[in-house]
């Protein structure tokens, strides 16, 4: 059970549909681990639009409404599943929104070798504005303190890491703002897979590892 959830604030954004498209795929794949954040995210899109019902109706444009009814031809938004799948194969373990943007399983990706211990495989949303990346940090490695231009949302997807602040386990889900540096561990059991997802590339802040930074570029999109 996950002991790391998003703020309600953060839910709340979520359910209104008003987070950018890859830190929205962040939360939804929380939900997947997470029936508490899943019920609240529900009661909150259905107390969202009993609000909406009541608003008196505005007239809408003929602009507007070719808009809306352009869209219909898109395809369909990413979305959470329902109910994590009863299958525990490591495809069956991942939310079904990676999956999708995944196309295989964890083995079957690109990863960039960043230092001894942490690869890096970036996966596309199609949001530009937000890097999505998974980080594979081998057990007991640890990733070189840091700091961050933009804010950083984590989900734990396997194994475990710590930090300054706590310990964190498959389905937990943090959230850091900008300029918050930390050296996140993974746990000596086993090798950690985190989803991450930033708006502005990391900054090592140790002096080995600074003359890195020119070279971690924001991969969006
Ligand atoms: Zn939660």
């Amino acid at each position: 059970m996950a002991k790391f959830h998003p703020s309600i604030d953060l839910l709340t954004e979520y359910a209104a549909g008003n987070l950018p498209l890859a830190q929205s795929a962040c939360v939804a794949a929380h939900l997947n681990y997470c029936e508490s954040c899943q019920r609240t995210a529900v009661q909150l899109q259905e107390a969202g639009s009993a609000l909406f019902g009541a608003l008196d109706p505005v007239p809408v444009g003929d602009s507007v409404l070719d808009s809306v009814l352009a869209r219909l031809d898109e395809d369909a938004p990413l979305s959470y599943a329902q109910a994590p799948e009863a299958d525990q194969t490591e495809v069956g373990r991942t939310p079904a929104i990676l999956q999708r943007l995944m196309k295989g399983d964890f083995s079957e990706l690109v990863w960039r070798k960043v230092t001894e211990s942490l690869r890096i495989s970036y996966l596309k949303t199609g949001d530009p504005g937000y890097e999505f990346a998974l980080y594979h940090i081998k057990a007991g490695g640890k990733i070189p303190d840091h700091d961050h231009r933009g804010s950083e949302m984590t989900l734990v997807l396997q194994g475990g890491f710590s930090d300054a602040n706590g310990s964190y386990h498959e389905g937990d889900f943090i959230y850091r703002a900008a300029n918050d540096t930390h050296a996140p561990t993974a746990l000596q059991s086993e090798d950690c897979i985190c989803l991450a997802v930033l708006d502005a590339p990391l900054k090592f802040t140790n002096w080995k590892y600074r003359w890195m930074n020119p070279f971690l570029q924001l991969r969006a999109g």
